[in-house]
């Protein structure tokens, strides 16, 4: 199928489980995940009127990012496990962190960033060693005392479990959606946490139910 038809069965899907759960469409944002997408595909998207795009390598994100500059009303999402030395690189070129997922790492965007940088805080919600992230407990404990200048946490993000199981997937989603609340009932400096980051190709229908902000889509948009 072509990227057109991927879209409009992405949206139908979208609607679907905003209706099923209550929800306002305007409050789900789709973020088209490029990994697999070059900047051909990139602005096969735009002209579809995707504006949200998400990118997990810093040098493949770097090479779209000089070659669609003039795009200059896309928001690009860093999702990827991000290394401390490559930081500086992004910071001043991406919108949004999704994958804030250890103290180290935004120690240093504290120490490089010279403006607001909006991240979400990445948690394990599974348990599975192979995810990053904090666990729900030490992501408390880290931002009641992190005293942030420039890192603005609007939400908490996650990586569902590659399952079929759809009962534990609506159980991960919910686990998150509970940590963000009762995040964002502290109110901390600079921790707004109203956003979820949460859903990909497999599991984005059951995210949305579960109250997605933002989801993550790549395969289902490349699909033949
Ligand atoms: C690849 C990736 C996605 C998109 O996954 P698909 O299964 O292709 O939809 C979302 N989030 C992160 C962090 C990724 O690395």
């Amino acid at each position: 199928m072509s990227k057109k038809d991927n879209l409009i069965e992405i949206e139908a899907k979208i609607d679907e489980a905003c209706r099923k759960a209550g929800r306002n469409r305007n409050e789900v944002h789709l973020v088209a995940v490029t990994k697999t997408i070059d900047v051909e595909g990139i602005k096969e998207l735009y002209d579809l009127g995707i504006r949200d795009f998400g990118e997990n390598r810093v040098d493949v994100f770097l090479e779209k990012y000089e070659a669609l500059k003039d795009y200059s009303d896309i928001r690009w999402h860093f999702i990827g496990s991000l290394q401390t030395r490559k930081v500086k690189e992004i910071l001043t070129k991406v919108d949004y962190i999704h994958s804030l997922d250890r103290e180290s790492l935004a120690k240093e965007i504290e120490k490089r960033a010279e403006q607001p940088v909006r991240c979400f805080l990445q948690l394990n919600i599974s348990g599975e060693e192979s995810k990053h992230g904090f666990t729900k407990e030490s992501a408390t404990e880290f931002l009641k005392r992190a005293d942030f200048k420039q890192i603005e946490i609007v939400g908490l993000m996650t990586m569902a479990p590659i399952t079929e199981d759809e009962t534990y997937l609506h159980h991960i989603f919910h686990d998150l959606k509970e940590a963000q609340e009762e995040l964002a009932a502290l109110r901390l400096n600079r921790v707004t946490a109203n956003e979820l980051s949460m859903g990909m190709t497999n599991d984005y229908m059951i995210a949305v139910e579960e109250g997605a902000t933002f989801i993550r889509v790549g395969r289902a948009l490349v699909n033949d």
